[in-house]
């Protein structure tokens, strides 16, 4: 199975899981009722000031069964930053799914922008095919962002009441403000998306200061003993959806990167399977130099028996 085939399915597993929190009581408040579900353990607020609680009614056992398993994610983040880096933010991360959702309907709507332009000066008979997919992308954009606000609504209000106003198509006031106020924090997110990653989510600044320091985290190195082999094709920068230089990477880890390894796959499409000169390695230390002069070796025969000429 491909790399970038694998990233999407715990891309899928990670959006999946997020989507289904709030349903799974994993993290909710409900407003309405002032419950706190935690970890699938209840905390009532009471009028009176009192609490109920589904830890047995007692605060200790909800510390434990509610908290502490929240707590213990956060607390493995920074180990896991130390040692493969934002690996998880690259391939598990369900907001950053969510990015390359849109900027799979971004590049599709580019064409669309063209042949709208073209429709509207009386050329559009050739391009009805793509203002068919452009309308056809819209669509998608709108019933996209509406899934995921009924979905994340759900941390405020009761999934089964959501489901309720769905099915019933009785919207209520409170959950309109509530879906719309999602939708527009990801359409927002989108936008600051770099800015988001690095500066906003706690999840991932949690993990970059351990990954940018410690001496053993995975990141993405430049094989310097076969880089004569770049073509400077520019793919690998192009590929990259933090918008960051992966060759430069050796010199300096970029806290930005999060290890998705798109780079590498564009530049295995470059130099061919295997062969890429960008490569996943923990640390900061140099491939192996015999290794890399039998893959040179081996390259430069492949490249003479196909007539290929080495830049
Ligand atoms: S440098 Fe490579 S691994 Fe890092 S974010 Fe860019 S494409 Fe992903
Ligand atoms: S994709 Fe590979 S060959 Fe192309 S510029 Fe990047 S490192 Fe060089």
């Amino acid at each position: 199975m491909s790399r970038k085939i694998l990233r999407r399915i715990t891309q899928a597993a990670g959006l999946v899981l997020a989507l289904l929190i709030p349903a799974l009581d994993l993290l909710r408040y409900d407003i309405s009722a002032r419950t706190l579900y935690l970890s699938g353990q209840l905390w009532a607020f009471a009028p009176e000031g009192k609490y109920l609680s589904g830890a047995g009614g007692n605060p200790v056992q909800f510390l434990f069964k509610g908290v502490l398993p929240w707590a213990l994610v956060f607390i493995s983040l920074p180990v896991l930053g130390a040692v493969i880096g934002r690996f998880s933010c690259g391939w598990f991360c369900p907001v950053g799914a969510i990015f390359e959702i849109a900027d799979f309907f971004r590049r599709k709507l580019t064409g669309f922008k063209r042949c709208w332009t073209q429709w509207r000066h009386g050329d559009g008979r050739a391009c009805r095919k793509e203002l068919f997919s452009g309308l056809l992308t819209v669509l998608s954009i709108v019933i996209s962002l509406l899934i995921a606000g009924a979905f994340f609504s759900g941390l405020l209000i009761s999934p089964s009441e959501i489901w309720r106003q769905i099915s019933s198509l009785e919207f209520s006031p409170f959950f309109i403000i509530v879906n719309s106020a999602v939708m527009a924090m990801i359409v927002g997110t989108y936008i600051a998306r770099r800015a988001f990653c690095s500066y906003v989510c706690l999840f991932g600044i949690t993990m970059t200061i351990p990954f940018v320091v410690s001496p053993l985290s995975l990141r993405i190195r430049f094989d310097t003993t076969r880089a004569s082999l770049c073509t400077n094709c520019g793919r690998c920068d192009r590929a990259c959806i933090m918008d960051i230089k992966p060759r430069a990477q050796n010199k300096k880890i970029n806290p930005r990167c999060i290890n998705c390894g798109e780079c590498i796959t564009a530049c295995e499409q470059e130099q061919g399977r295997k062969r890429g000169l960008l490569y996943y390695g923990f640390g900061a230390g140099k491939k192996n130099p015999k290794k890399s002069r039998k893959a040179t070796a081996s390259q430069l025969g492949a490249d003479r028996l196909s007539g290929g000429s080495i830049k």
